[in-house]
C-alpha cells in the first residue's frame, strides 16, 4: 500500500513520526494509548491529485479522495456516505434567536456521520489483507463498522456495552456482524477491544487509536467548507464523545482554509451532557474530573474520552469553547428539532441544539453570529428516551364523533376570547 501523499504519523504528545505505511495505531513511547498519532500530508502530492470543482455538488465524501490516507489504486469500500445536505432551518433560527442551518448527517447509509471514518476504515483493513475487523462502540460505530464489514465481505467482531439502545444492537446483527454486549460500560467495552486487538490481530476502527478514523471524520469539515464558501459561519456546533469527530472536522475545515478554497475558519463549540463532560472539563481546565458516564444521549456517553487532546486543540485554535447541557435539555432540543423542521435526531444529535440555546444565553454566540449545527445521528436508532419527550399518542374510537370531539372542542377553545 503506497501513499506518496503521506507524510509521516506524528505522536501528539511527543511529536516522534511513524511510517503510515505499516499499522501503528498509537506511539509506543507513552503508557496505554495515550500517545495518539496524528496524520501529516503532502499537500503538493493531494493537490497534484485533486481536481474537483467546489461547486456544492458532491455525491459523497469521495470527492475528496486526494486527501484520504489511501492508495491511489485502492478499491473503496462504499455505500455512498457523505454529500449530506445543508439545510436552511428558519423556523428553528427563530425559536433559538439566532441565524443557523442544519448539516444533516443522520442521512448516512447507516444513520450516523461514522459512515465517513468506516467506509475509510474498511478501505485500509483490505489494503492490508485483514479479514477481521473490530471495534468498541457506543453502538453507532458498531453499526456502521459492520455495514462496511458486510459490504466488503469481511468479518466484524464488535464490542458494545450491554445497555445500548436496542436499535443500536439490532443494526449490526442485521449486517452480520458479532455483537458482544460487554457486561460493563463503554469505557470497559473499550479497554477489551484493544486486548483483542492485541491478541488476535484484528483490524480497529476504535477512532481515537486509529489514526486513519478521523481523517475519514474530516470529510464533514470539507464539505462544511465547500457548502459554505462565500458565507463561512461564525460557528460550527457538535456534540463531543471521544471527541474525534470536533478535531477531524476542524483539521477538514483549517485545511481547505490554509489552502484558499474557503475564506476563514468558524469557531468550535463543543457540547458535551452534564453527566459526561470530560471534555468541556478539560478544556475549561476543572480538576474534580468524574470519570462515570451518566446520560440518556448514549452516543456520548463517554467516561475517559480518548480524544480530550485533539478535542481541545480544535475548541482552542478555531478560537471556540465547550458547553454542557442537561439531558431534559437535549430532550427538549430534540422534539424542537422534529416539529420545527421535520428533522430526527437521536439525543446525541440534538444535542448542538440544546448547546446552541446554552452558549446563546451565556453570551457565548452573540444575536449576530451566524451558526451551523451537525446533526449526527438519525432519531430511529434509539426511540425509548424520544418517547420520554413527547405526550404519546391518543387512542380514540373508530368513529368520526371521537374525532369531532377533539378537534371542535379545540376549535371552540381557541376562539374564546
Ligand atoms: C459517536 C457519536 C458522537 C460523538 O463523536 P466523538 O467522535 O466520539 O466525539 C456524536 N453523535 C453521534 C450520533 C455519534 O454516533
Ligand atoms: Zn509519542
Amino acid at each position: 500500500m503506497e501513499l506518496p501523499h503521506v507524510r509521516t504519523l506524528e505522536c501528539t504528545l511527543c511529536g516522534e513520526t511513524y511510517d503510515p505505511e505499516e499499522i501503528i495505531y498509537t506511539c509506543p513511547e507513552h503508557e496505554g494509548v495515550a500517545g495518539i498519532l496524528e496524520v501529516k500530508y503532502d499537500y503538493d502530492e493531494i493537490l497534484d491529485r485533486f481536481d474537483e470543482e467546489l461547486d456544492g455538488n458532491i455525491d459523497s465524501q469521495w470527492k475528496y479522495r486526494a486527501f484520504l490516507p489511501v492508495a491511489d489504486d485502492a478499491a473503496v469500500v462504499t455505500l455512498g456516505e457523505g454529500g449530506t445536505d445543508l439545510l436552511e432551518t428558519p423556523r428553528l433560527s427563530e425559536e433559538l434567536g439566532v441565524e443557523m442551518r442544519i448539516k444533516n448527517d443522520g442521512t448516512n447509509p447507516t444513520g450516523c456521520f461514522k459512515d465517513r471514518a468506516s467506509s475509510v476504515a474498511v478501505t485500509i483493513a483490505r489494503e492490508h489483507g485483514r479479514d477481521v475487523v473490530t471495534c468498541a462502540s457506543t453502538g453507532n460505530a458498531a453499526a456502521s463498522l459492520a455495514a462496511y464489514a458486510a459490504r466488503s465481505g469481511l468479518d466484524a467482531r464488535i464490542f458494545v456495552p450491554g445497555d445500548a439502545p436496542e436499535g443500536k444492537l439490532v443494526q449490526p446483527l442485521v449486517y452480520g456482524a458479532d455483537v458482544l454486549a460487554v457486561e460493563g460500560s463503554y469505557d470497559e467495552a473499550y479497554d477489551l477491544s484493544l486486548e483483542v486487538t492485541d491478541e488476535y490481530g484484528w483490524y480497529n476502527r476504535n477512532a481515537a487509536i486509529n489514526p486513519f478514523q478521523v481523517e475519514g471524520k474530516r470529510t464533514v469539515g470539507h464539505e462544511l467548507a465547500e457548502q459554505t464558501r462565500g458565507e463561512v459561519p461564525d460557528w460550527v456546533v457538535f456534540s463531543m464523545g471521544d471527541g474525534c469527530t470536533i478535531a477531524g472536522c476542524w483539521k477538514g475545515f483549517s485545511e481547505f482554509a490554509d489552502l484558499d478554497f474557503v475564506e476563514e475558519t468558524p469557531k468550535m463549540l463543543g457540547v458535551q451532557a452534564e453527566g459526561a463532560s470530560g471534555i468541556h472539563d478539560a478544556f475549561h481546565e476543572h480538576d474534580d474530573v468524574d470519570e462515570i458516564a451518566d446520560t440518556l444521549a448514549d452516543s456520548i456517553a463517554v467516561g475517559r474520552p480518548r480524544n480530550t487532546l485533539k478535542a481541545c486543540r480544535a475548541l482552542e485554535e478555531s478560537g471556540g469553547t465547550a458547553v454542557t447541557v442537561t439531558d431534559e435539555e437535549i430532550l427538549a432540543a430534540e422534539t424542537l428539532l422534529g416539529r420545527s423542521e421535520g428533522i430526527y435526531a437521536e439525543p446525541a444529535g440534538a444535542a448542538p441544539i440544546a448547546g446552541i440555546q446554552r452558549a446563546v444565553e451565556e453570551g457565548i454566540i452573540a444575536p449576530d453570529e451566524t451558526v451551523v449545527a451537525v446533526v449526527t445521528g438519525f432519531g430511529l436508532k434509539d426511540t425509548a428516551s424520544a418517547k420520554r419527550a413527547t405526550d404519546g399518542v391518543t387512542s380514540i374510537e373508530p368513529t368520526l364523533s371521537a374525532v369531532t370531539t377533539r378537534y371542535d372542542a379545540e376549535t371552540e377553545s381557541a376562539s374564546q376570547p
